[in-house]
């Protein structure tokens, strides 16, 4: 799908996880590599088929489903320092051996790039007629990060922004996560178009109103925690308590997996809060 002049983004139905490719006038930049190095072999054919070859491979975060594609790509390997870092630490040779060995979607030489070239808060990438922003959030992760091009007006939130479906949280800092979409619902207005890490690509009053609904997710995720803490019950009874807010009603397996990772952060949050305001 062509969303500018020089973006296109590319998805598959496995969480609707999506990826971009960015054409420079002699580089390319993709943005996320998809779970499979076979998946990305597209966004290399994509690259190649307007002559050129892919010069940066930008990770917005650790997770496999970002950055599993990455051995199926050539080019410099670019991601926030704390990216790179879990990147290096998470996946041992022995574990990416057995799930080779599972999986016959992987090769047997599987290997997940590690990137070299790293930045603490922000860095741009002059990419020949383009520069793309590339700037730490870290809402979802510590070491979540958006790629933008103000050119064609896009901006690829990677997993900083869920839509229509229920976010992974196991790492996130949700407060901190709220101020983002806010900030990431104006910059998205601004510029046009927002790429999700997993969803739809958003254009016009969607921005707005998707956004919007994630953060109110998000946002009644955390009141709930804080409403439950204040009665003074245990947290793992708060965790278990039904009343969380859902995305949708369809609730697969893998849907009320990251529910509950988000019941899980919540109450973390609210309850470290509590026991620093009670000191
Ligand atoms: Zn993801």
């Amino acid at each position: 799908m062509q969303v500018g002049p020089k973006t296109y983004v590319f998805g598959v139905p496995k969480f609707e996880t999506k990826a971009g490719v960015i054409l420079g006038t002699k580089q390319v930049l993709v943005v996320d590599t998809l779970h499979h190095p076979s998946e990305a072999k597209v966004l290399k054919d994509a690259a190649e088929s307007q002559g050129r070859e892919v010069g940066w491979v930008f990770y917005t975060h650790w997770h496999g489903d970002h950055t599993f594609g990455g051995q199926a790509l050539d080019g410099l390997f670019v991601s926030s320092d704390k990216c790179a870092e879990q990147v290096q630490k998470r996946f041992s040779r022995e574990q990416l051996g057995r799930l080779a060995a599972q999986d016959p979607r992987y090769p047997a030489d599987f290997e997940v790039r590690i990137p070299s070239i790293t930045f603490s808060d922000a860095m741009t990438i002059d990419i020949g007629g383009a520069c793309v922003r590339l700037e730490r959030w870290a809402g979802h992760t510590p070491c979540s990060a958006i790629a933008v091009l103000e050119q064609d007006g896009v901006v690829f939130a990677g997993d900083e922004l869920f839509v229509q479906c229920h976010p992974w949280a196991g790492e996130a800092a949700l407060a901190r996560w709220c101020s983002n979409l806010k900030r990431l619902m104006d910059v998205g207005s601004d510029l046009g178009t927002v790429v999700p890490g997993h969803g739809p690509v958003l254009t016009g009053r969607d921005i707005r109103r998707e956004i919007g609904a994630f953060l109110s997710y998000l946002e009644g995720t955390l009141a709930t925690a804080s409403g439950l803490a204040a009665k003074g019950i245990a947290i793992e009874e708060a965790m278990a308590y039904p009343g969380f807010p859902q995305i949708g009603c369809e609730m697969t397996d893998n849907e009320i997996r990251m529910r509950q990772s988000s019941i899980e952060r919540a109450c973390h949050e609210i309850w470290e809060l509590q026991s620093v305001r009670g000191l």
